[in-house]
């Protein structure tokens, strides 16, 4: 006989087996579940949580991965790029209103503009906010050489989701080509932590022909990495995109958020000090499913201040919220919902991965 949800989270023996009976529980297992991984926050991070001002510079890209609304071959939106003061601006909100970091997300595009581009901007933030401001990167694929650049100048957190991390889910999910490479996605996560960046991934959860045993692998994989931080969301479906043709296999959205609040769980109960971000999409689901989030072990939150006209046309995945809401919005909203789930925002500071701190011997 196997052993029980309780035995498995004392024990803390995580095999695959393991992992999916946790990811199937339901009733007083899934309680426990969710008893132990807030206890585990509280006693390593504390009930905090740290913002990360999230500025959705441009959704132009150059990759068309089949679940995604900013894809290139997506012909139904206005593409953005916003200008370098617009950027500055948004961080400075960030910087003035004492956010501790940004994060800059964009579609995925390579070339000597981008990197030099991204390059100025970092030195012109550090400059802005007197070295103050942290910076995630969140811009995709890139060579070794650039990543290294940023990292020089002052990017110090990177964000990469792997989307999963079984090899023959991800291809069903991108066009067989060699822009939508698993190794080179891989690779490119093993540099980043190469460099020294607090190295973020993730996955997207309820995906089409995804089974339990994909996302029990995906956290055997993000344990074994040793990664510092940790996004992950359910994946919702987009109406131009390719996978909207797969839409009768999912589970329905209910499900799909309470699996990833297993997930998120889970990975704090297996990494108990990384960083973990509560994702938007939580809240395209549930309007109260960031916080529960942070209830049982999130302790990022993304509030987003890219300006709002912006915001209608940086839509990864239907019912995406706030698009209408201004950087203020967001910030007040937030602040109310995180005292809802009894925690506190940490105003001013980096919020930094204490694992990467550990794994540095700092
Ligand atoms: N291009 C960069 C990259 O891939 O690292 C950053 C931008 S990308 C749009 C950010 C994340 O959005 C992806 O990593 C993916 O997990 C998520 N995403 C895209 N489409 C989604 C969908 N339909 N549902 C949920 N998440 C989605």
């Amino acid at each position: 006989m196997g052993l029980t949800i309780n035995e498995i989270l004392e024990s803390e023996i995580f095999t695959r087996e393991n992992i999916v009976s946790i990811l199937e529980s339901e009733g007083e297992d899934r309680t426990l579940l969710f008893k132990k991984s807030a206890e585990i926050k509280n006693k390593y991070i504390g009930n905090k949580v740290w913002f990360r001002g999230l500025i959705e510079f441009s959704n132009i890209c150059g990759k068309d991965c089949l679940y995604c609304g900013i894809r290139k071959g997506n012909k139904n939106l206005t593409r953005y790029n916003l200008s370098d003061d617009e950027i500055l601006a948004a961080a400075r909100f960030a910087y003035v209103n004492r956010y501790g970091s940004i994060a800059l997300q964009s579609g995925e595009l390579e070339s000597q503009f981008v990197a030099d581009r991204i390059e100025s901007l970092l030195h012109r933030i550090k400059d802005l906010s007197d070295g103050k401001l942290g910076v995630t990167l969140s811009v995709g694929e890139q060579e070794t050489e650039v990543y290294k650049r940023w990292f020089e100048a002052g990017a110090h957190r990177y964000l990469l989701r792997i989307e999963s991390t079984n090899q023959s889910l991800y291809n069903r999910i991108h066009p067989d080509d060699s822009k939508h490479d698993f190794k080179r996605r891989l690779d490119c996560l093993k540099s980043l932590q190469d460099i020294g960046y607090q190295t973020g991934t993730g996955v997207m959860i309820g995906l089409p022909f995804q089974t339990m045993d994909d996302l029990a692998g995906d956290l055997l994989f993000m344990k074994k990495f040793n990664i510092d931080m940790c996004g992950m969301g359910p994946y919702i479906e987009h109406a131009d995109t390719p996978l909207i043709e797969h839409s009768e296999k999912l589970m329905p959205l209910k499900e799909r958020f309470d699996l990833t609040l297993k997930m998120i769980a889970l990975i704090r109960v297996m990494m108990k000090d990384i960083n973990i971000v509560a994702a938007t999409a939580l809240q395209a689901i549930d309007p109260i499913g960031r916080e529960k989030a942070v209830k049982i072990g999130a302790n990022i939150l993304m509030p987003n201040i890219t300006p709002g006209k912006y915001r209608d046309s940086y839509k990864l995945y239907d019912n995406k919220p706030c698009t209408d809401d201004s950087a203020e919005d967001c910030q007040s909203c937030l602040e109310a919902r995180v005292s809802l789930a009894d925690a506190e925002v940490i105003y001013g500071e980096w919020g930094d991965s204490k694992h990467y701190s550990e794994r540095k011997g700092k």
